[in-house]
């Protein structure tokens, strides 16, 4: 089943797993880390699906990043290896982990690169009923396709990030976990028209627009 987003939709945060492929790690120059490097994403930051993705003045090289996105359905915390993770999904649908590549390696932390307004479009709506396991995920960026993977190739799997991050911390109804980016992530310039598809969700459409404020 479809869940449209409404437009009020806010969660109470966007939990991001960093280099969970191995291709995406190699191509920044990192090595895939031992268990999941999480890092959060303002929800100020959420757009969905035919909103624009403004690239701030701030940055000259903001990239795409095509992510398989969890939403949360019921609270949890401390999920056990008993827990059946299923029970608290309320489905999954795309992300595009828009970030500021340049601030990334500067700043040292990534808040302000992956925090500007725009930089998180979902959409184009929650899909309930699917298996993660082993899924394509695509990005295409003015239909030249850019990223293009497998979930299987995942470091960490999707139930494995669930039940790791609920142990750290307390995860809400609409909260978002994206599960990290496969190789080929590419900057993005304005007027690109930038697609995250995944097989059995669909497909996320945003239009690129400079800062004109
Ligand atoms: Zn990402």
């Amino acid at each position: 089943m479809r869940i449209d987003f409404e437009k009020s939709f806010r969660p109470s945060k966007i939990v991001c797993v960093g280099r969970n492929y191995a291709g995406h790690a190699k191509e920044l120059g990192n090595d895939v880390p031992n268990e999941p490097l999480l890092f959060l994403k303002a929800p100020s930051a959420l757009v969905f699906d035919g909103d624009e993705i403004v690239l701030p003045a701030f940055s000259q090289q903001v990239e795409h990043e095509a992510e398989l996105a969890v939403v949360i359905g019921k609270r949890c915390s401390r999920l056990g290896p008993d827990d059946d993770v299923r029970l608290y999904l309320q489905g999954f649908t795309c992300v595009n982990d828009v970030t500021a590549r340049d601030l990334q390696r500067t700043d040292g932390q990534f808040a302000r690169a992956k925090s500007f307004d725009t930089f998180c479009p979902v959409g184009p709506w929650i899909e309930t009923d699917l298996d993660p396991s082993d899924i394509r995920v695509m990005c295409r960026v003015n239909g030249e396709i850019r990223q293009d993977a497998r979930t299987s190739d995942m470091v960490f799997p999707v139930e494995f990030l669930i039940r790791y991050i609920s142990n750290m911390m307390t995860l809400e109804p609409g909260d978002i976990i994206a599960t990290g980016t496969p190789e080929g992530v590419s900057p993005l310039q304005p007027d690109d028209i930038c697609e995250v598809e995944i097989e059995g969700i669909g497909t996320l459409r945003n239009l690129v627009a400079e800062d004109r404020a």
